[in-house]
């Protein structure tokens, strides 16, 4: 086994920070009324989960009353899409527009939807991996009663002109739905500056704890519950509030944003050292657009070779990377992300998603470029399709 422990997984889930932990434990411990009860202890928490919306509101440009706390980027992802579904549907609309690259929480609701009788435009993403403005607005018709497009990709980091859609929106009437949970707490969001009227966000993303995350929704939209029960969140999500975590994902919130351009500009100058250092391996390259871009994502293709086999051993080294989202790991399917932006199948089954947060130090990207080299070098050795690769172009 190796000496290295190297998280690069940071897309996939990030650690709780010192400071989430620290909010939360009085949570944990001390305080623990419900919110819904009407004596002291009830009260106390009831003042707690308000100020931590109203801080939350605060950081992304929302106000309170916009803020509906969810378990997580799924579920806001899900409500969102819904929420306009069924809104267009009470005005005779029924075409949706998103694209092909986004997370599947979004994909999957809309298949679901389409059962439902809802018709579905997935744009295509073309080979930098920023959806076009004019194409959603080319695909806006009559019927259209929501366009979702996400902030930025979850497996290749590339940030989308969010603002220009939502412009373009606003104009037609259409609702504006954007999946941001690769982006709150890593870019600047602010809900009025990006035109959207539902974002989506996951604590977990930005060192907040897990099974947490909320849903904006601008005012005067009715917002379609999901899980029907008692009065929380105005009606719209029944379930007794994660209060622990719920003042966790504030706080770490709070602290991402404080520290997000220091942050920025260190994992930018490391991500870009990981790059040029991967980038002398032969037959690699680098998949999205790397200017509009998260700064600690790096996704690459390496012909000949398969993702997994790349990933396990590169596991042994220490390494914890992914081959594209958590969500898809275990099928052997190539990434959809990287389908959608016209990667071809054999080259997209040798990808790697490297996801580095401002922990990482420039020993260990040094490290990691010279063994993600040697396991390249050394999977090509043994692979028959290198091999045919190698005296094609002889
Ligand atoms: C992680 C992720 C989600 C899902 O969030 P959960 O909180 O894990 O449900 C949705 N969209 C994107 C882009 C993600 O990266």
């Amino acid at each position: 086994m190796s000496d290295y422990n190297i998280y690069a997984d940071n897309a996939a889930t990030t650690k709780l920070s010192r400071t989430a932990l620290n909010a939360m434990m009085p949570f944990l411990t001390e305080i623990q009324g419900n919110p819904s009860s009407l004596h002291t202890d009830g009260q106390i928490a009831k003042m707690h989960l308000e100020n931590a919306r109203e801080d939350i509101a605060k950081l992304i440009g929302a106000s309170p009353k916009e803020i509906y706390f969810t378990s997580g980027g799924s579920e806001a992802d899900n409500q969102a899409i819904r929420t306009a579904a069924y809104n267009g549907k009470k005005k005779g609309k029924n075409h949706i527009v998103s694209s092909k690259f986004e997370h599947h929480a979004v994909l999957h609701t809309l298949s679901a939807l389409e059962k439902e009788g809802f018709e579905v435009t997935l744009l295509d993403v073309p080979s930098d991996g920023i959806v076009r403005a004019e194409d959603v607005a080319n695909a806006i018709h009559e019927k259209t009663c929501l366009v979702t497009i996400m902030t930025a990709n979850n497996e290749i980091g590339t940030i989308q002109p969010i603002a220009e859609i939502g412009k373009i929106c606003r104009k037609k009437g259409v609702a504006f739905h954007t999946d941001a949970v690769q982006a709150v707490g890593h870019i600047p969001i602010n809900v009025k500056d990006m035109n959207v009227d539902m974002l989506s966000a996951s604590a977990h993303k930005f060192h907040g704890p897990k099974g947490i995350g909320f849903l904006y929704v601008k005012k005067g939209i009715p917002v379609q519950s999901l899980i029907e029960g008692g009065a929380q969140e105005r009606g719209r999500r029944a379930g007794t509030e994660n209060l622990a975590a719920i003042v966790g994902m504030a706080a770490a919130l709070a602290e991402s944003i404080e520290k997000l351009e220091e942050n920025a500009e260190k994992v930018t100058i490391l991500r870009n050292r990981l790059a040029d250092g991967l980038s002398a391996i032969e037959r690699s390259r680098m998949n999205g657009d790397m200017e509009n871009h998260l700064p600690g994502t790096l996704n690459m293709c390496f012909e000949g070779i398969e993702g997994e086999s790349l990933l396990l051993l590169l596991d042994m080294k220490g390494i914890r990377a992914s081959s594209g989202s958590a969500c898809t790991s275990g099928s052997l399917d190539p990434s959809h992300v990287l389908l959608a932006i016209g990667v071809p199948v054999e080259i997209a089954h040798g990808s790697l998603r490297l996801s580095i947060n401002e922990e990482i130090t420039e020993n260990e990207i040094d490290y990691m470029i010279a063994s993600i080299t040697e396991v390249v070098t050394y999977l090509r050795s043994i692979s028959p399709v290198w091999e045919k690769i190698v005296s094609e172009n002889q």
